[in-house]
C-alpha cells in the first residue's frame, strides 16, 4: 500500500483526509516529510519545499483539525554554515510553529543531520523553546541527535533538564504504528 503526499501540494490535505476516510482508525500521524534537508530538499519534485509555503500552513491546520501528529524534518541550519552566521532556519521554523499552536509537532533529530552539525548552544534554544508555553505543541525526536549533543557537557546537563519530553517523543514514534510518509507508507523510524 503507497501512499505519498508532497507537503508543498495544495491538494496533499484533501489526499490525506480522503486516505483517513478510506482507512479509518488507521492514522495517528503523518511524516516524518523533509522541509530543508541538507543536499535533499532541492530535489524534490515541483514546488521548493518551504517553511513559507502555504501548502504546508494548510496541511498544519488540517492535521490540528483532524488530531493527526505531524513528524516535519528541518534542518536548522545549513551544512558548512559560515563562522558567525545565525542559524539558517531556527527563526523561520519558530515561526510556523506559533503558526499552528493546535498542532502537535515532533521536530526531527532536533533539526540535525548526517552533516548539519549542533548550532552554537544547541541544546540550551532546544531548553527556550521546550519551556515557552508558546511552544507547547513541539516536541523533539532524539534520534541522530542524542551522541552528537552528548560531546558537550553544558548539554548534557541541559538534556537532564529536558530528558521527559524527548522520552515522551521516543515513546510516541513508537507507538506511531503509521504514519504518511512522503513516498511510502510505513512504520515510524528513524531516516
Ligand atoms: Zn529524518
Amino acid at each position: 500500500m503507497g501512499v505519498g503526499f508532497n507537503p508543498t501540494d495544495m491538494y496533499a490535505a484533501d489526499h490525506i483526509r480522503r486516505v483517513l476516510q478510506t482507512f479509518p482508525g488507521v492514522f495517528s500521524g503523518i511524516g516524518e516529510f523533509t522541509i530543508h534537508k541538507e543536499f535533499v530538499s532541492s530535489k524534490i519534485a515541483g514546488e521548493t519545499a518551504d517553511l513559507q509555503n502555504r501548502a504546508l500552513d494548510r496541511l498544519l491546520d488540517f492535521s490540528a483539525e483532524v488530531g493527526l501528529v505531524v513528524i516535519i524534518h528541518n534542518d536548522m541550519d545549513v551544512p558548512f554554515p559560515k563562522q558567525g552566521a545565525p542559524p539558517a532556519y531556527l527563526d523561520q521554523m519558530k515561526a510556523l510553529l506559533k503558526r499552528h499552536p493546535g498542532t502537535t509537532i515532533i521536530w526531527a533529530h532536533t533539526g540535525l543531520g548526517r552533516i548539519v552539525r549542533p548550532i552554537k548552544d544547541h541544546a540550551a534554544n532546544l531548553a527556550v523553546i521546550l519551556s515557552d508555553p508558546a511552544f507547547k505543541n513541539v516536541y523533539f525526536d532524539m534520534s541522530w541527535a542524542e551522541r552528537m549533543l552528548r560531546q558537550e557537557r553544558q548539554h548534557q546537563r541541559l538534556m537532564l533538564t529536558v530528558v521527559p519530553r524527548f522520552r515522551l517523543v521516543s515513546e510516541l514514534r513508537r507507538q506511531m504504528r503509521h504514519a504518511f510518509g512522503p513516498i511510502t507508507l510505513r512504520p515510524i523510524q528513524p531516516e
